[in-house]
């Protein structure tokens, strides 16, 4: 669950605040994508829900830990992909080797690489790589996932394997957010909220949102994506 009640942030100084009043409310279990124009406040609001950043004003409720998966995957280029989801285990989390390897090969076998657990990440794909990232975030058991932007460093042809990632983790019960540009990714999600100079100015299902938007900004973005 992520609640997110009358969020704002300003850095000091800009001319306008750069969340200006955000209230969100995602269930457990759901997948919800925010779309939004460059510098509209997307990736300030995750780094906000993480912890990153403090909002000046307002309140977010998690119920837990929220666990960040960036654009760029960030792996451990030294580390296997077994070794890069039990590295935070064992040194946050206390975890032994045992334990945090048994935890990784389970997830790493619901994503689809229960065969890669060997590999060095310089000798998997873009999506692989991606989901080694999601895996070692899971490892930590958060309480949601925040994406920013996940299939923006995927050529087209794996962007639709990011979508089926979303779905199966969502499938292990994990509320994710996710920002993007890709409304195809967008589609994927139960919610859809756009984000346009700091205000949420539109929320709703992708039925809604994306195919009869009712905001000036939503159409702009729509526009522009085709
Ligand atoms: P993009 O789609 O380009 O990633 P975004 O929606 O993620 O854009 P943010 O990165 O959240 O936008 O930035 C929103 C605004 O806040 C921008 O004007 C940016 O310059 C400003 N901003 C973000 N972080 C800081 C910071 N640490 N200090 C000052 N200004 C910042
Ligand atoms: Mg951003």
């Amino acid at each position: 669950m992520i609640r997110v009640e009358d969020v704002r942030k300003r850095f000091p100084g800009a001319a306008s605040a750069t969340l200006d009043g955000v209230s969100f409310t995602l269930e457990k279990g759901g997948l919800a994508a925010i779309l939004g124009p460059s510098g509209s406040g997307k990736s300030t609001l995750l780094r906000c829900i993480v912890g990153l950043e403090r909002p000046d004003t307002g309140s977010i409720h998690l119920g837990g830990q929220a666990g960040l998966v960036f654009q760029s995957f960030e792996l451990f280029p030294h580390l296997t992909v077994l070794g890069n989801c039990t590295l935070a285990q064992r040194l946050v989390a206390g975890r032994s080797r045992d334990e945090a390897e048994a935890r990784a090969r389970q997830l790493l076998e619901e994503l689809g690489l229960g065969h890669r657990l060997e590999a060095w990440p310089e000798m998997l794909s873009g999506g692989q790589r991606q989901r080694v990232a999601i895996a070692r975030a899971l490892a930590m058991e958060p309480a949601v996932l925040l994406y920013d932007e996940p299939t923006s460093a995927l050529d087209p042809s794996l962007r639709r394997e990011v979508v089926e990632t979303l779905r199966r983790v969502g499938a292990l019960g994990m509320t994710q957010l996710v920002v993007t540009h890709d409304v195809q990714l967008a589609r994927a999600a139960e919610t859809v909220l756009v984000l346009d100079h700091g205000h949420l100015v539109e929320q709703g299902p992708p039925a809604q949102v994306l195919d009869a938007p009712r905001h000036e900004a939503t159409r702009r973005l729509l526009a522009q994506a085709n």
